[in-house]
């Protein structure tokens, strides 16, 4: 067998790691080149994590280097550039069911077959590893890149306390805390191309920065019915209009209280407040979460609610989500 037949022999007998072909065969790179003892070949990592692109060079590496005659192998990998959009979920305010919301949509999301990732950027109170089970799971890097850790719900996610010893008191001024959630966001996300972003509540420098340096191609905001919490919602909404990101619509939160014992749902802090506010805003209103003892105690467990089959609260919602996502909406979403 001359060259031109063992080289592409060689490389295809590697697997590509998702459709387990060859590699040649799978499309992921052409035949190699040969010159003077050195090969040289370039392969297609588009969707692949970090860990299993080194493990793929390796794999190549080692099957043209068997091969009778090469003293040198050259592995170059590209990868396409995907577009991969930014949902930031905001607050005028904090314990208003932010990282809730945040953690429950990416799973309904992924449930629907969305790849999508989740970055917790909320540096006040980092809490999604609780919400999404992966507490004590630490990112590996790959050279300048973090990989994400992956939940057992399915959702890879990255979060601000994982940059930080846990408890460390977090008082970051914007653009250090923009530089942080660079390294989250520029991660190896493999094919994810949908991030969910638990932005800190407020709307100060810090927010500012970092909705302006990553743009997000839409955002939601959470409120409760109180007046007070709806002030704040109103303020997110200037806010996310200064920095020219499109508010996909308003969710209300711990709307009316779900009775634990005969599920009567009875109105507290009255009702329908946040959707009255979004209409008076001419903003969509993308529904209405119950306070309901049984979301806080599943999703401190780590087993947010929308993991559950028959969830019909947050699939609602993560449904308009991905609406709103779809290039041919119509204008009056
Ligand atoms: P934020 O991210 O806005 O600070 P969290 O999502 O951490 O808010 O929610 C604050 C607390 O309220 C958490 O203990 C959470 O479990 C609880 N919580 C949030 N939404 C609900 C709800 N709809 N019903 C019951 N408890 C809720």
């Amino acid at each position: 067998m001359d060259m031109t037949d063992s080289l592409p022999a060689a490389l295809d007998g590697v697997a590509d790691p998702i459709s387990g072909k060859g590699l040649i065969a799978s499309g992921r790179a052409a035949p190699p080149r040969f010159e003077d003892g050195t090969v040289s070949v370039v392969v297609d990592v588009t969707g692949l994590s970090g860990d299993a692109r080194s493990k793929l060079e390796t794999a190549v590496k080692q099957a043209l280097i068997a091969v009778p005659g090469v003293e040198t192998v050259r592995v170059a990998m590209t990868a396409e550039k995907r577009g991969r959009k930014i949902i930031a979920i905001g607050s005028g305010k904090g314990g208003v069911g932010k990282s809730t919301l945040s953690a429950n949509l990416a799973v309904a999301l992924k449930r629907m077959g969305r790849k999508v990732g989740l970055v917790d950027a909320d540096i006040y109170g980092p809490s999604q590893a609780r919400l999404l089970s992966t507490e004590g799971m630490r990112p590996t890097a790959q050279g300048q890149k973090m990989d994400p850790v992956m939940s057992p719900h399915g959702v890879p996610m990255l979060s601000m306390a994982q940059l930080v010893k846990p408890g460390q008191a977090i008082a970051w001024r914007g653009p250090m805390a923009a530089n942080a959630l660079g390294q989250l966001i520029d991660a190896e996300w493999g094919d994810v191309d949908l991030l969910i972003l638990d932005l800190p509540p407020g709307t100060g420098d810090v927010q500012l920065t970092m909705v302006q340096k990553y743009k997000p191609a839409g955002a939601i905001i959470v409120s409760t019915p109180q007046d007070l919490a709806l002030i704040d919602a109103t303020r997110a909404i200037d806010f996310f209009n200064q920095a020219h990101v499109p508010v996909i619509g308003m969710v209300e939160n711990m709307a009316g209280y779900a009775c634990p014992h005969c599920g009567e749902v009875s109105d507290p802090f009255g009702q329908g407040g946040a959707q009255a506010a979004a209409m008076s805003m001419n903003l969509p209103f993308l529904g209405r979460v119950p306070l309901d003892i049984g979301i806080r105690t599943a999703s401190d467990a780590g087993l947010p609610p929308a993991t559950q089959d028959g969830d019909t609260i947050f699939a609602p919602l993560a449904a308009k989500i991905a609406d709103w996502l779809n290039p041919t909406r119509p204008a009056s979403f």
